[in-house]
């Protein structure tokens, strides 16, 4: 029970620096496994992502039904929902409708997050795409996109924004802040000429200073600290 408390208000307080980060809006959610159970905990479909408190979190299962909560969940919690159920490595889910990853998703080019150091946080190669621009609304379309994720990180939707995993809320919401900064870097860099990528030794050693626990939470810390001296922490 003190675990759910502790969840619901990391929910709480990542939505807000989201928001403050400018990586979420109107739209956008982040959630996490219930540890030992086959449900999740997001953020309401309804209430601004700017002022979510903890008990306004809702409890889903993993074909996105409503099992505990005052609200709807999100329209495209199915996204989250087969994500969990796909790969039982995968402990927090965000999705955002990121502004630069969102623009680089529409050109018809590969994008390596691996040519700057926060990039390297998603180690070599392209960033996966899922192609099919709609919004996720159904079971067989989380499926469809838990597919076009495998095992990576991340992934972009076309037109559309990002989806970003990993093993806790800190992790991915470091990753989300990596993310976007990696997308803005690699837009400004390509329109200078050829993008010089990280090659896969170069890529191991960077993201072995980033991915790591304490620089996660030094970005999560950081970010609480910038988001208080914004008056948006108040209620938590
Ligand atoms: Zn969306």
């Amino acid at each position: 029970m003190a675990e759910l408390t502790e969840l619901k208000k990391k929910l709480a307080m990542s939505s807000r620096m989201l928001f403050n980060s400018g990586l979420v809006d109107y739209s956008g959610h982040i959630s996490v496994r219930i540890p030992g159970s086959d449900h999740l905990l997001i953020l309401p479909h309804p209430v601004s992502r700017a002022i979510v408190k903890p008990d306004d979190m809702v409890v889903t299962d993993f074909d996105g039904k409503v099992i505990e909560g005052n609200y709807k969940a999100p329209s495209e919690v199915f996204m989250h929902a087969r994500a969990y159920k796909a790969r039982s490595d995968i402990q927090s889910v965000a999705h955002l409708h990121n502004h630069m990853v969102a623009t680089l998703s529409m050109v018809d080019k590969p994008f390596y997050p691996a040519s700057s150091n926060p990039g390297a946080f998603f180690g070599p190669g392209a960033l996966p795409k899922y192609m099919d621009p709609a919004l996720i609304h159904t079971i067989e379309q989380g499926d469809a996109v838990a597919k076009a994720l495998g095992k990576a990180d991340a992934l972009m939707l076309r037109g559309h924004g990002s989806m970003v995993v990993a093993q806790s809320i800190e992790w991915v919401f470091a990753a989300c802040v990596d993310l976007e900064e990696a997308a803005a870097r690699f837009y400004k860099a390509a329109l200078l000429g050829p993008v010089l990528v990280y090659n896969e030794d170069e890529t191991q050693r960077v993201m072995k200073g980033r991915r790591k626990d304490s620089v996660v939470q030094k970005v999560w810390d950081h970010n609480v600290a910038k988001t208080k001296l914004a008056g948006l922490m108040e209620g938590i």
